[in-house]
């Protein structure tokens, strides 16, 4: 591919943040796979090289530190494309479409965010989720104390486990969770922000932007990002 320099001889790596199922989590062999995962494959299949993926906190991704210091060429991390980001970061056409999910336990649904008045509510530090919940309980007034988790999972445990009352965070995801784990949550309600997913690469890089949006623009016409889609996604 032409002019394309990448970090590492041979691959092509990929900062993420771990666990964000169904765009990238381990398999029973500790492999990582995903959406994302299959998206990139097709990048790294493009200019003959092979994926590496380095797990680290969200915060290094979205900042542009990782991929400015060199820790990877291309970040992939079910993360949104937003105009503070940008100024940071390239990034790729949006590749999906996502809003925010609430998200309760059975039987404790609570449908607004007014009704958990006096009450904790999750999200995940530093994602657009835990952004739009802060902005709403500021412009509304909400008596609501936000409380943040370092990722996904800690998110998610807090939910199971009471520690609080709802939880807010990527439609998708919570999606994909209810269905490996019934009965463990519920979606209550949906705020729809609109969000758009890209993968992200350093400012400036140009020749690799062109190779992650080649590749998902020629999966889009070839079939490949509907079969990956229905393999992650599904209907
Ligand atoms: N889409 C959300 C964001 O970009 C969450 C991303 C993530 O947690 N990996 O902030």
């Amino acid at each position: 591919e032409g002019g394309v320099k990448l970090i590492k001889s041979g691959a092509l790596v990929t900062c993420t943040h771990l666990p964000y199922a169904p765009f990238q989590s381990k398999d029973a062999a500790g492999k990582v796979v995903g959406f994302d995962v299959a998206l990139i494959d097709l990048v790294a299949k493009k200019l003959s090289v092979t994926q590496e993926i380095v797990d680290t906190p969200f915060e290094g991704i979205k900042s542009g530190a990782d991929l400015n210091s060199g820790k990877c060429d291309v970040a992939a991390a079910g993360m949104t494309i937003t105009d503070e980001r940008k100024q940071v970061l390239d990034f790729s056409d949006p590749y999906f479409d996502a809003t925010q999910a609430l998200n309760t336990l059975p039987g404790k649904e609570v449908k607004t965010l007014e009704e958990l008045k006096g009450k904790r509510i999750g999200v995940q530090g530093g994602t657009t989720g835990d952004d739009y919940i802060k902005a709403q309980v500021k412009e509304k007034s909400l008596d609501l104390e936000v409380v943040a988790y370092k990722d996904l999972a800690a998110l998610q445990q807090a939910l199971a486990t009471n520690q609080v009352a709802a939880a807010v965070g990527d439609l998708p995801v919570w999606n994909d969770y209810i269905k490996a784990n019934p009965g463990k949550a519920v979606v209550t309600a949906g705020f729809d922000t609109g969000e758009q997913y890209g993968f992200a690469v350093k400012k400036g890089n140009a020749e690799l932007l062109k190779a992650v949006n080649d590749a998902i623009s020629a999966s889009r016409t070839d079939g490949t990002y509907d079969k990956i889609y229905a393999e992650w996604i599904g209907e």
